[in-house]
């Protein structure tokens, strides 16, 4: 039976800003568990995707694009005191968006944080600038500033977002599972001690996504199961990861941020040439992408521990992503083009015949085995469970909608990373619409199997050596 709590209300007006895959999937699950009318609801967007569905929900629908020169008109102008900014675009800067929250007294909540439109092929700027650990810090540098603001939740989609609260649970297990004696954490740095003390040297966001369609993809044609530009933006952004303490030397061509909270380092080529070795319970040992997402530098740094001002621990974290299948190959044509995109794109939903999407954090070091857990969607389960949705991005907009009912109860919190909200919160309400939520120990290393056939830079001293898990 579908749960239909209404876990809030809310009298003020929604701006939903975008209204592509994640758009379209969280206007149903905004208006089936949060107590507002379609009257309340506005959407602007780019483009007229998904005009017909905001009609048959009978919610307001805008087509005009976001500008750096617009958006105070566009938004601004409609904007008040209480309402609320749903940033599901790509192309509109969230700092931009954020401010225009603050000074408006208005709730807001992203999925990532996104610059304006041109910002990642822009030759002026540093690789840092282009990084996500350069645009987190430009978030994060109007925290002071709106202390005690209206909130604005930074990066809740499912990664970056639900795998920062997966990271809680986990370690939680962990400690259960192998008999750790210890109090359930209450401060970051309770947290960062958990995690030492369990040997978590390395955390993997791990995602085997296997949906298909029965339409195979075409020349010339890049096919995923959510936002195609998004997905291309991202990966070319430079590869990142937070850079753990156990790492004995820098990869050859990895570089340090010269400012900033020194979590992460990136590597000098774009995310979608740079693969690693991970394992998801289903799909076992793979291959993913070292694409580059916030949680890998906010999680790597809420973990950090210091003792007299030096860091004396931090787990290395990282994107191990396997998209679907017809992705893959849509990468594979787009980077013998250096980064230049198919001239057609295709997000499947409807069309999409089987798979699940496998998503999770895998954490490595204890003595016991490696450790995932996470959600296991199916595109079955997912049809069942809410409207417009394909599994993948139904585990990013049950986010959204947690993120939105978190803050609408939390109004005065300033800007918050996911790390800082309430974890047991956001699940219990992402929960239901997340299939298997489940955690399963393995005995995967990313030495194992390596044999004479992949001998390349192996490091046997140390299985969590980053040099161990890059594929070379
Ligand atoms: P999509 O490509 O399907 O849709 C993007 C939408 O943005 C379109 O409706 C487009 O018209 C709109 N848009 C583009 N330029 C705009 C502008 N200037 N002003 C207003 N609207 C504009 O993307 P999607 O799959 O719906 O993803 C939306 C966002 O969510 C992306 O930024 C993506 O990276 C992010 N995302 C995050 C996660 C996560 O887990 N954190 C997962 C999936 C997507």
């Amino acid at each position: 039976m579908t749960n239909t709590t209404k876990y809030v209300s809310f009298k003020n007006n929604i701006f939903i800003i975008g209204f592509g895959s994640i758009g379209e999937g969280v206007l149903p699950l905004i208006l089936r568990h949060i107590n507002v009318a379609p009257e309340q609801i506005t959407i602007i967007t780019a483009d007229e995707r998904g005009h017909g569905k905001a009609n048959d929900y009978k919610v307001a629908f805008i087509n005009h694009a976001l500008t750096r020169e617009n958006y105070h008109d566009v938004l601004g102008s409609r904007l008040s005191k209480g309402d609320f900014v749903v940033n599901v675009s790509v192309d509109v800067s969230c700092t931009t968006l954020i401010e225009l929250c603050q000074e408006k007294g208005a709730l807001y909540i992203d999925t990532v944080v996104e610059p304006w439109a041109g910002y990642y092929t822009d030759p002026t700027l540093t690789a840092t600038q282009r990084s996500n650990y350069g645009l987190r810090e430009t978030a994060l540098a109007l925290q002071p500033k709106y202390k005690n603001g209206s909130t604005a939740v930074l990066c809740h989609g499912a990664n970056p977002g639900l795998v920062n609260h997966f990271v809680k649970q986990a370690l939680l297990n962990v400690a259960k599972d192998t008999g750790a004696n210890v109090a359930k954490p209450a401060s970051r740095e309770d947290w960062g001690k958990l995690a030492q003390q369990l040997g978590i040297k390395v955390v993997h966001i791990a995602e085997r996504d296997t949906q298909v369609s029965d339409k195979p993809k075409e020349v010339d044609e890049f096919v995923n199961t959510w936002s195609i530009d998004g997905f291309c933006s991202e990966g070319l952004q430079p590869a990142e990861l937070g850079w753990g303490t156990h790492e004995k030397a820098l990869p050859p061509d990895g570089l340090r941020h010269a400012s900033g909270s020194d979590a992460a380092i990136y590597l000098n080529r774009p995310g979608c040439t740079t693969r690693v070795r991970s394992w998801t319970p289903l799909e076992g040992p793979y291959h993913g992408f070292l694409i580059t997402h916030n949680e890998s530098i906010s999680i790597a740094d809420y973990l950090t521990l210091r003792e007299d001002g030096k860091v004396s621990y931090r787990p290395t974290c990282h994107y191990a992503y396997h998209p679907c299948d017809a992705a893959v190959l849509s990468l594979h044509e787009m980077n013998g083009k250096n980064g230049k995109q198919q001239s057609r794109q295709r997000l499947m939903n409807e069309e999409i015949i089987s798979g699940i999407d496998e998503l999770g954090v895998l954490l490595m070091g204890n003595d016991k085995g490696v450790y995932w857990f996470g959600s296991r969607l199916s595109i079955d389960q997912a049809r069942g469970l809410a409207p417009n949705n394909n599994a993948t991005s139904l585990q990013v907009t049950v986010a959204v909608l947690s993120g939105m009912i978190w803050a609408i109860e939390n109004p005065n919190r300033g800007l918050v990373e996911p790390e800082y909200m309430d974890f047991e919160r956001v699940m219990e309400i992402a929960e239901p619409y997340l299939g298997d939520v489940v955690g399963v120990w393995g005995k995967w290393s990313p030495l194992q199997d390596r044999g004479v056939l992949f001998p390349e830079d192996l490091d046997a001293s140390d299985p969590w050596q980053f040099k161990n898990i890059r594929v070379v």
